[in-house]
């Protein structure tokens, strides 16, 4: 027997459940696979302030404010102890009505945004993988064939389909259009813990971003006094793990600046710890006929500024725009599918520019020694609170930025060499092998 429906969506992370609540919102028979069953950990905490009209026009704000802890801002550290933090406070960016951002246990936020769905017409079936899509050659509609947990097989037709599978990237691995990102190359490794001290007073829910020799590491303040705490480095890096993650976690801690070190002296690992390899890809397209890719399963570069939530529900919307005028066969489709491509396009090449230099002697001296010519530090604020959409005056900053980066690299120019040696090599090592050698988170 064969099951049918309008849109199929493929994963129940932020993105495939806010496409789903949107599609089904407009009034089409929307089914949601999922393949684990919510609440299911998952790595991507921290959220920025432009999520937060996203999280209202979905009608879950006050949900997401409930379980988040408030997050003021950002503060990085310099590799050198003695350098204080330089704090970022998102009431300082260019557009000073966006202050307030939160930070989230996933496996909560992602349970509050399938349940909004389903609440909202969506048909959501947990611990169902989608093992394969086959679209019709008229590219009228696909035939998705179903796994569930328990139960046999199951065989659905559906006019559209919604990729939002994560990394896993289903679309993308099937047409063989999944790039790995040429120009960075990153591993993580992370876990939750308790005891980690937070910063006192109004800075208690700042993440915290500490340069060290292989990358940089994260601290998160979570809800119920946890810490998640993790480390950016090169898959290389990654790569010469022989204990358990656990182990590698903490021997890679104690190679951080003393002040990290001090942070995790009393530190107890809650759950594992856990790793995901080079994530650091794009497929080539975005839309084929009978079909869209939104959120990981398009594209995800590194989390340092914590993006991927917002940009994978922001894709989502604007790509449920589009597929629900695609199904109704409406002129605008056309207009809508190419703002769908360009804008999700544009926004993950600003995020690009400047984490493929995070690491770069220049961004650091201008990260941790900034000025306010042109109002310039107010937009680089405004790219960390997500705000690169809108055209408010963020972008020619950020390229008035990037002059000043070239000129600062320039200054430094034996370290900028050094720090471009190392991310080709590291690329190097990316493009030869798949992941690290821990497994996926
Ligand atoms: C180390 C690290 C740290 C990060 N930190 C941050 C951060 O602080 N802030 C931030 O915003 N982002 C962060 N991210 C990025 C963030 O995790 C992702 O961008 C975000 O989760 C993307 O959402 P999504 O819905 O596209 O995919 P996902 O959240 O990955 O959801 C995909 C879903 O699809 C399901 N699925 C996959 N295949 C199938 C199938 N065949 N059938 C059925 N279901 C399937 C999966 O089980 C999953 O639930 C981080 C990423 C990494 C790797």
């Amino acid at each position: 027997m064969t099951h049918s429906c309008d849109v199929a969506v493929i994963g129940g992370g932020p993105a495939g459940s806010t496409a789903a609540y949107a599609l089904a919102k407009k009034g089409w028979r929307v089914v949601l696979f999922e393949k684990e069953r919510h609440p299911r950990f998952h790595i991507g905490e921290s959220l920025l302030p432009m999520n937060q009209p996203v999280f209202e026009q979905i009608g879950v704000l006050d949900e997401v404010e409930r379980i988040g802890v408030y997050k003021p801002g950002a503060e990085f550290y310099d590799v050198d102890p003695k350098q204080p933090p330089h704090r970022f406070y998102f009431r300082d960016a260019l557009d000073k009505n966006f202050p307030d951002a939160y930070q989230v246990r996933r496996d909560q936020l992602d349970e509050v945004l399938l349940r909004n769905c389903e609440r909202n017409g969506a048909t959501v079936c947990e611990e169902s993988r989608v093992t394969a899509v086959d679209f019709a050659a008229d590219g009228a509609g696909a035939t998705l064939a179903v796994q569930p947990k328990q139960g046999d097989a199951q065989t659905w037709a559906a006019r559209y389909v919604v990729d939002a599978s994560g990394r896993d990237a289903m679309l993308g691995g099937k047409f063989g259009i999944k790039r790995k990102n040429q120009r960075h190359a990153s591993a993580a490794i992370f876990g939750h813990f308790d005891g980690v001290p937070r910063n006192p007073g109004p800075e208690a829910g700042l993440i915290s971003v500490c340069w060290f020799e292989h990358g940089w590491i994260w601290f998160i303040p979570l809800p119920d006094g946890m810490m998640s705490v993790g480390a950016v480095c090169s898959p290389a890096y990654l790569k010469t793990r022989r204990g358990s993650t656990e182990d590698f976690l903490a021997q890679t801690i104690a190679m951080t600046p003393p002040h990290v070190q001090q942070r995790m002296a009393d530190a107890k690992l809650v759950g594992e710890v856990r790793a995901a390899g080079n994530y650091s890809y794009q497929c080539e397209r975005m839309c084929f006929p009978g079909a869209i890719l939104v959120g990981d399963a398009w594209a995800f570069v590194d989390p340092v500024f914590s993006s991927g939530v917002l940009l994978g529900m922001r894709a989502a919307l604007r790509g449920a725009d589009y597929v629900d005028a695609e199904l109704r066969g409406a002129p605008e489709a056309v207009a809508l599918r190419e703002s769908f491509e360009r804008i999700s396009r544009r926004s993950v090449k600003d995020f690009t520019w400047m984490i493929a230099r995070f690491n770069s002697p220049g961004i650091r001296h201008l990260f941790t020694n900034p000025g306010n010519p042109w109002r310039v530090q107010e937009a680089v604020t405004s790219l960390l609170a997500g705000d690169v959409e809108r055209d408010n005056g963020v972008r020619p900053r950020l390229m008035f930025f990037r002059g000043l980066y070239y000129f600062f690299s320039v200054l430094q120019l034996p370290a900028a060499i050094r720090e471009w040696f190392r991310r080709r090599a590291r690329v190097r090592v990316m493009l030869n092998s798949d992941t690290g050698a821990a497994p996926e988170a």
